[in-house]
């Protein structure tokens, strides 16, 4: 099990593991009771056939779970049982009177009676080896996964004055920003994305620090970004040798600066989290492949009955999906050739958990649909980083689909979408959400004056403002050229109006080097009730006319639609 695990994942793993281990007793007991009719012999023809297959079929599921919470000893001597067994399940004759005349029948059935007399012991042993591993272990405080990450900035090694001037450059992108000594560098208690930015000068110490922090354990390693005035090949490969994730060269222009933050903290977050809805119909497995699934930082949906994956899928719309290969009277592969009948989920990831370690029911599962397989039992370290793989392909095959290049935002067709999603939870849930549209002030004169890739600069800098000041749940989409489209679910026109009141002012503040001269621009907003429509798309032309009123009155700034 994960000695990371903060204290609310390990007692609830702990918890799991007692109660699988109640389950395991309950097998064993069951298991007891049929062998001793099968080596009494009472049984013959069809009631001999079901105990051996009843014999199989439990020391299968203990093959494939067992290992998963600590009991290895005892998976690995089911699996060793099970695959004695299974030459008896599949022959012909198991219910037939032949079967005890031959010694090839008898004599392996013999041993496997054998063999499970001793699982229960293993069961014991076990957990008196983990009751004196306890004693020995601690635990370590790694984060777990946040909903809503915020970007945290630690200021590390700086001189005074740019650590000021970049504490509120900085701070206007709706980063946290936080000053620390290189002696008194701590990180790994905030919420949320953590990137540490220091000077040339500072570099080799901020980042030994960082590296002992890091091996002290728990924490994921932070990018380092290093700030610096030499730009040469030379440089620039001491920099990275030294630790460097990321250089960025002064004179600093902060909206760049801010861009790179942003997209170093995104990295970091996507290749940790993701979204992943496992289907298994072992209970007990399923809430463990949770837990740990969790306490790496994964949103989870965790189901045990096939029937309701559809409409879980199209709820929960997850990243990549872990799928059991036997499932009672169901089959995963069946279930995986189903699912891909849907055209939304043709390319879904799906990974097979499975006990099955015959290679061509292996492949011939992977040839109905699936992307891997995994043989259960599956250590929670292997689990994790497969998931996170995965996850991260994903994610970066789905951002090319569906965001925008320039921003990263939506893409227009794919915020439109969005607003009718939302109208419908609106309907669905009863709940209130406002949509936004957004739109540059003069942004004509900005392109005309200072040159197209500097108004590029200005977009970008106005996507980061809104996805870092705007919470994780809201959608952001590009909508044209300089006009943006947000939704924001579960939220007031008056809160609405509010939070982008706020971000107008941010965004006004925000200076903007060029070679002609320092620049500022601001930004235009119209607000409507998404629920107070016939549809998703009036309310967004409804947020156009607020936008448009707010353009002819006086601009920089937010305006709500009013019915008249
Ligand atoms: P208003 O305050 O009324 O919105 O005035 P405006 O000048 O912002 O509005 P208008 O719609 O007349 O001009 C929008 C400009 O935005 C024109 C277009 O060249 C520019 N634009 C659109 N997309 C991009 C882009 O991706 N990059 C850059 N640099 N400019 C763009
Ligand atoms: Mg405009
Ligand atoms: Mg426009």
């Amino acid at each position: 099990m994960d000695g990371n695990a903060p204290a609310g994942v390990a007692d609830k793993l702990a918890r799991l593991r007692l109660s699988f281990r109640k389950k395991a007793e309950g097998e064993l007991d069951l298991l007891a009771e049929v062998v001793s009719r099968l080596s009494r012999g009472e049984q013959a023809g069809s009631g001999r056939a079901e105990d051996i297959a009843s014999t199989y079929g439990i020391l299968h599921r203990l093959a494939g779970s067992a290992g998963t919470f600590g009991y290895t000893a005892l998976g690995n001597q089911a699996r060793r049982l099970e695959q004695r067994l299974k030459p008896l399940v599949e022959q012909d004759e198991l219910a037939t009177d032949d079967f005890n005349r031959s010694e090839a029948n008898t004599q392996p059935l013999f041993e496997v009676i054998e063999g499970i007399e001793g699982l229960r012991s293993l069961l014991d042993l076990t957990d008196e080896l983990a009751k004196d591993a306890a004693g020995i272990q601690g635990h370590s405080s790694r984060k777990t996964g946040e909903s809503d990450p915020d970007i945290l900035v630690i200021l590390c090694g700086l001189p005074q004055a740019e650590s000021v001037f970049l504490e509120h450059a900085l701070s206007n992108y709706g980063f946290s920003i936080s000053r620390r000594g290189v002696d008194s560098l701590s990180i790994g208690n905030e919420p949320g994305m953590t990137t540490v930015v220091t000077s040339e000068e500072s570099l080799p110490r901020v980042s030994r620090v960082l590296e002992s922090i890091v091996s002290a354990g728990g924490v994921p390693k932070p990018p380092l970004l290093c700030l610096g005035h030499h730009d040469d090949f030379r440089s620039r490969y001491a920099l990275a040798d030294a630790g460097a994730d990321a250089f960025f060269p002064e004179p600093i222009d902060a909206p760049q600066l801010a861009e790179r933050i942003e997209r170093l903290a995104s990295e970091q977050s996507e290749r940790i989290s993701g979204k992943i809805l496992i289907l298994d119909d072992d209970k007990h497995l399923v809430a463990h492949y949770g837990a740990v699934l969790e306490n790496a930082g994964f949103r989870v949906r965790a189901v045990s009955d096939p029937e309701v994956v559809l409409s879980e899928l199209s709820e929960f719309r997850p990243d990549i999906m872990l799928l059991d290969v036997r499932m009672g009277s169901y089959s995963g592969t069946t279930v995986a050739k189903m699912i891909r009948f849907d055209p939304e989920w043709v390319s879904l990831p799906i990974v097979y958990l499975s006990s099955e370690q015959d290679r061509h029911i292996q492949l011939e599962a992977l040839a109905k649909g699936a992307d891997e397989f995994i043989t259960k039992p599956v250590s929670d370290d292997f689990l994790v980083r497969t998931a996170q793989i995965r996850c991260y392909r994903a994610r970066q095959l789905n951002e090319l689909l569906i965001k925008d290049s320039l921003t990263g935002l939506l893409k227009h067709s794919v915020i439109k979408q969005e607003v009718e999603n939302e109208y419908a939870r609106c309907q669905r849930m009863s709940h209130v959400s406002s949509v936004a549209m957004l739109d540059l002030d003069h942004f004509k004169a900005v392109n005309d004056q200072y040159g197209h890739r500097t108004g590029d600069v200005v977009i970008k800098a106005l996507a980061n403002l809104l996805r870092n000041r705007l919470r994780s749940t809201d959608l952001i989409g590009r909508y044209g050229g300089e006009e943006f489209a947000v939704i924001l679910p579960e939220c007031t026109t008056d809160e609405a109006r509010k939070v982008l009141a706020q971000i107008c002012v941010a965004f006004a503040d925000i200076s903007f080097a060029t070679p002609d001269g320092d620049l500022s621009v601001t930004l235009s907003a119209g607000v409507a009730a998404l629920g107070e429509f016939a549809a998703g798309s009036d309310a967004l032309d409804a947020a156009d006319q607020a936008l448009y009123e707010r353009k002819t009155s006086g601009r920089n700034g937010v305006t709500v639609f009013q019915q008249v």
